[in-house]
């Protein structure tokens, strides 16, 4: 079959529902742990998906003597990866009950988080050029996500090693714009531009780029429903003024976000939400209609991190494999995952870096070696905390002119 017939997922990753989220359902069984990252990276059982439904009735008056603010602080450390809803018989989903125990028990990880993503524009550069000039910088609580920052400096992009030879038409009399998402719009621009080329070459007519905000994915993991709620409606108008064109994301995060507004109540008019949708599938199926030639200077062996969230990376993987050939390894496990967790940055940044220590050392690149994902949440994480000599970037970053 090729990539681009291939099925997607009609759904978003983990939107669960506070009745399948109830922690009374939850049957202890265990089932959920197997695929656990926070569990695997850390071998507490107190960080499960289980103890976290477990928890939560603690919280509503039952079960064992624990104090309140212990127990969300407990069940509140989740990556918010969605494998434990996925591998439930339930369907129960932990990251929903997270963010509804945050959102009752607000703190100051939320009003750093929420400051973090709203002023972004602002606040990531400057950060990321002053903790480079100033090592000793004090960051405040956001010591745990600066040296992601600082890893994302221009400098630290790698050099394209495949080009584009031809392109098909598939695009000609369609209008497209690409969503950046927060990575790309601050810190990470030429992913953005890639990835207009590519549309460009394939004949859409793309379109200025909106006024977008965060896609609002961390900040309802968060249980900032409030924020997330007015970052969703900017995004629709913004979409709206645009003329309502296909929206394209290479972000399997923002991607996952934007979905799940299809089945929000944002104010959708007739025919809206279908329009929305038509476009939010993964971008390597567009990308695979291009063919390419891999430049010298192509590393030896080229890593896929698989992400947690969205669609994509069955797409993004058979779209590597089918441009790089045999320096191509795509091998997974089912409770990998980088460990950026968003919020879980700021609460717990040792259990982020346990979990991408994990992570990589699964992989075990060698120096010279490359890891590429789909995510942007991931390349910052992942690029972080990568073995010396081992470079990680978004794919859409060795696709050159
Ligand atoms: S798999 Fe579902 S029912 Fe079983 S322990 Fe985990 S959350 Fe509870
Ligand atoms: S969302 Fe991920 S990190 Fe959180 S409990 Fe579920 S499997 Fe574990």
């Amino acid at each position: 079959m090729n990539i681009a017939d291939k099925p997607q997922s009609p759904r978003c990753d983990h939107k669960g529902g506070k009745a399948a989220c109830r922690a009374q359902s939850c049957v202890l069984c265990g089932k959920c742990l197997e695929v656990c990252p926070l569990f695997a990276a850390t071998g507490r059982e107190e960080l499960s998906p289980r103890a976290k439904f477990f928890l939560a009735r603690t919280i509503e008056g039952q079960e064992v003597e624990i104090s309140e603010k212990v127990a969300v602080e407990l069940a509140a450390k989740c990556l918010g990866c969605g494998k434990c809803e996925k591998a439930c018989p339930f369907g129960l989903c932990a990251p929903e009950l997270v963010s509804g125990l945050k959102a009752a028990h607000q703190g100051l990880e939320a009003k750093l988080w929420q400051t973090w993503v709203e002023k972004a524009g602002v606040l990531w550069p400057m950060m990321a050029t002053l903790s480079r000039l100033v090592p000793r910088l004090n960051t405040g609580g956001y010591a745990g996500l600066l040296s992601g920052l600082k890893a994302m400096a221009p400098g630290a992009r790698l050099t394209p090693w495949l080009r584009p030879v031809a392109y098909d038409a598939c695009g000609t009399g369609r209008k497209a714009v690409v969503f950046p998402g927060c990575v790309a719009s601050h810190v990470q621009d030429h992913w953005t531009a890639s990835a207009e080329r590519i549309l460009t070459g394939l004949g859409f007519t793309v379109l200025p780029r909106p006024d977008f905000a965060c896609c609002g994915c961390t900040l309802g993991h968060a249980g900032l429903k409030d924020a997330q709620l007015s970052m969703q409606r900017k995004n629709l108008q913004a979409w709206r003024d645009a003329g309502r064109p296909e929206l394209m994301s290479f972000c399997a995060t923002c991607r996952c976000g934007l979905r799940g507004y299809a089945s929000r109540d944002l104010g959708w008019q007739p025919g809206e939400q279908d329009l929305w949708l038509q476009g939010l599938a993964p971008f390597a199926i567009l990308a695979a209609r291009a063919s390419y030639e891999i430049l010298p200077g192509a590393p030896e062996r080229v890593h896929y991190h698989t992400p947690c969230h969205g669609a994509g990376g069955g797409h993004d993987a058979e779209l590597l494999r089918t441009a790089a050939g045999d320096r191509f390894q795509a091998r997974t496990h089912k409770n990998l995952c980088c460990g950026f967790g968003g919020a879980l940055k700021l609460s717990a940044p040792e259990l982020s870096d346990a979990v991408a220590k994990r992570c990589l050392d699964f992989y075990g690149p060698k120096p010279g070696e490359q890891i590429l994902t789909g995510c942007s949440g991931c390349v910052i994480q992942l690029r972080a905390n990568a073995p010396a000599g081992v470079s990680v970037g978004h794919w859409l970053e060795i696709i050159g002119e």
